[in-house]
């Protein structure tokens, strides 16, 4: 049959560039070549189908998690039903050429990887530079595509790079790199790793290495998958040593691609040591350690000024007791430092119950973060006692990073993180390929994706959460008290717009532990927005500090019944000065502190503290310390709302002056140990910090 192709491989091409979210791509076989196939287009959001009857270790695990469909067996010609594009890398040429003659016939684009003459289509070499992609042909030579696809990526970015020749003319003989990149985001990768990635002849991948990176290497570059899946398909390590060894003595430049840092948790330590009993040259390239940079994509410092001195990180895959556990539990639940914790959803209850019962408090603070640096992240944080269940009900599985310590609190959902609207086209999760191989991107990505479609919708909703936006990539689910039903969990991932720190509402986003500062002028609307934040949640404790009504003044009487009125009738009103005691209740509802300023000038009425008269200044500042150092410490949803108040407005007497210090000292003590602080001016609010 006379097929348009068959007009010969050397016609000229045509350009085109495609858009294949939500559309079904197949990919027949299930090799190297398809893996980084798989990547590429997975970083497209095309919906993926393998037909193979083996798949790699990394195929095979993200068809297990289900981020792509494979059919293990030979190819059908009905496999080509409803897909748009077909892949055709299998080693067979005689398979490749039985897809593409299919193709041919339903009018479907098909690339062979074997044969570009035969081929109807061609995947160019591919690279990205914040909002360009550049995607080079060079003829028949991929090897000189990808080169010249490098020297446009680092012409777009402004870098002097060395030219191809002098690139390839560097390689120098065979050499191991064991490199560390990601976790999750491809941009974590160090400089040098991704210049070893780029001069690789051999690339040897773990799966929780940054996939993403395979799709923009050369095209000769031979790529081993050496995932290792827990409880599935692995490569021993002995044969990961060995291959690491040959391909090096052949005069390779081996590079072993793993995630985070190659000495933590990593084996990088037995790879080096294969290397040097075999005499052959091998380096290490540091990575970014999942162990802090994951609980860091959801705010949570694995130290922190005043809170945690250090941070002491543990694999969690032996139990305790287990006999070939060496942890002494008992030590780290009282060492005060923060607990960061790999490899450790399957055995959480264990150690939770372990360290609990060494006498750690059940209300430390616990979050447990997902997918770090993947448009897939998710973060839920609990109450040490509460957390096992918090994470069974949410549904988090590995991989994931466990953190124990007051740091946990500080989760929020206010970071941007690869996926978000702010960040066009930012590379996402282990296996997208937005990143290009560039040093200077680490979140901006390509042109391609504009925009994040629904599919990747909050994991809030999954949870039984309401509040979620479908566009919202973070995702944050905090388990309030004691409660462990799924139903129990609130989604608190903020809005897009509040991402931006300039929403003109706060919406919802306030968390366990949280503290809120709302200030604001008199009649600015500070304590509308605070309401606005807390609307929506069951109870909230309201405290009133002003003088109660019936006092004899009407004009306060109505203000007061102003409020009552606008606030849901499940709240609670609490009319108490004991601020420090409210805070310290271990109630689970949130507390909205409604103002600062009226209990400061009762506190002044209680300790005579206007005249300045003598010994009133220590009886003040006790209380106004007991009130801060409870701030400092409650474990409760808090907003407190405060007045902003400039020089003109008080009275110019010294009493006058003495409140106008008091409360700007307050106001500021307060924010320093706030999450977030909002100002409010003309009803407008928005977000300081
Ligand atoms: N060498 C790696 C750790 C390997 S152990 C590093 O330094 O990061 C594998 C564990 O790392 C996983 O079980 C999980 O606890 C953690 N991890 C790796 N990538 C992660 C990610 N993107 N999100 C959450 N946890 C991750």
């Amino acid at each position: 049959m006379a097929t348009p192709s068959a007009a010969g491989g050397d016609n000229p091409l045509y350009p085109l560039s495609l858009r294949l979210a939500g559309r079904r791509v197949l990919v027949v076989g299930g090799g190297s070549v398809a893996l980084r196939r798989v990547a590429g287009l997975r970083a497209a959001d095309a919906e993926v189908v393998v037909v193979s009857a083996r798949l790699t270790p990394a195929l095979a695990d993200m068809a297990a998690r289900g981020l792509i469909t494979a059919h293990q067996r030979g190819y059908r010609p009905g496999d080509l039903d409803g897909a748009w594009l077909v892949l055709a890398c299998t080693d067979q040429p005689e398979v490749n050429e039985a897809v593409a003659a299919d193709a041919e016939r339903q009018r479907v684009w098909c690339a062979r990887a074997d044969d570009a003459a035969a081929s109807a289509a061609w995947v160019p070499a591919v690279g990205r530079a914040g909002a360009v992609t550049v995607a080079v042909n060079a003829g028949r030579d991929p090897r000189r595509a990808a080169a010249l696809r490098d020297r446009f990526v680092d012409a777009v970015d402004g870098a002097d790079r060395p030219a191809v020749e002098q690139e390839t003319g560097r390689r120098t003989g065979g050499r191991v790199s064991i490199v560390g990149g990601g976790p999750g985001d491809p941009g974590l990768i160090t400089v040098t790793g991704l210049q070893r990635l780029r001069e690789a002849d051999v690339v040897v991948t773990d799966r929780l290495a940054p996939l993403a990176l395979l799709e923009q290497l050369a095209p000769g570059v031979h790529v081993v998958d050496a995932a290792k899946v827990p409880g599935g398909p692995a490569m021993r390590q002995d044969h990961i040593n060995h291959a690491l060894v040959e391909h090096a003595r052949a005069g390779r430049a081996v590079v072993r691609l793993k995630g985070g840092d190659p000495f933590v948790f990593g084996r990088g330590r037995e790879e080096v040591e294969a290397c040097l009993i075999a005499g052959v040259p091998v380096e290490v390239v540091p990575g970014v350690t999942s162990a802090i940079s994951v609980p860091a994509a959801a705010g949570i410092p694995v130290t922190h000024r005043g809170v945690s001195q250090g941070f002491c990180v543990l694999a969690g895959h032996v139990r305790p007791g287990d006999p070939h556990s060496s942890v002494d539990w008992a030590a780290l639940a009282r060492s005060g430092m923060t607990l960061v914790l790999l490899m450790a959803i399957d055995h959480l209850a264990e150690i939770v119950d372990t360290l609990l019962s060494a006498g750690l408090g059940a209300g430390t603070p616990g979050a447990v973060v997902s997918d770090g640096w993947s448009r897939h992240q998710r973060v839920v944080t609990a109450p040490l006692q509460d957390l096992p269940g918090a994470v069974r009900a949410a549904g988090v599985t590995n991989p994931a990073v466990v953190v124990i310590g007051d740091v946990a609190q500080l989760a929020t959902a206010g970071i941007l993180v690869p996926g978000d609207p702010l960040f066009p086209g930012v590379a996402g999760d282990p296996g997208s390929a937005a990143s290009p191989m560039s040093p200077a991107r680490t979140t901006a990505g390509s042109a391609s994706a504009t925009s994040f479609p629904a599919t990747r919708a909050g994991t809030v909703a999954d949870l039984g959460g309401t509040s979620s936006s479908p566009a919202t990539p973070a995702n944050t689910a905090t388990l309030s008290g004691a409660a462990s039903s799924p139903t129990s969990l609130t989604g608190a991932a903020p809005s897009p717009t509040s991402l931006t720190g300039a929403a003109s509402s706060p919406g919802r986003g306030v968390r366990a532990g949280r503290r809120v500062l709302v200030l604001g002028g008199a009649r600015s609307g500070k304590s509308a927005a605070a309401e606005g934040m807390l609307a929506g949640d069951g109870p909230v404790d309201y405290v009133a500090t002003g003088i109660p009504p019936g006092s004899g003044d009407a004009e306060w009487d109505a203000r007061v019944a102003e409020h009552r009125r606008r606030r849901p009738p499940h709240w609670r009103t609490v009319e108490t000065l004991a601020l420090a005691d409210v805070l310290a209740a271990p109630d689970p509802a949130p507390v909205l502190v409604d103002c600062l300023t009226t209990w400061l000038s009762r506190v002044m009425d209680d300790c005579g503290a206007w005249d300045d008269a003598e010994g009133t200044a220590g009886a003040l500042a006790a209380r106004t310390g007991q009130v801060l150092d409870a701030w400092r410490h409650t474990r409760r949803v808090v907003i407190a709302v405060s007045n902003e108040i400039g020089s003109g407005v008080v009275p110019g007497t010294a009493s006058g002056r003495r409140f106008r210090d008091e409360l700007g000292q307050l106001n500021a003590r307060i924010a320093a140990d706030s999450e977030e602080v909002w100002l409010c001016t003309a009803g407008i609010a928005r977000r300081l910090r």
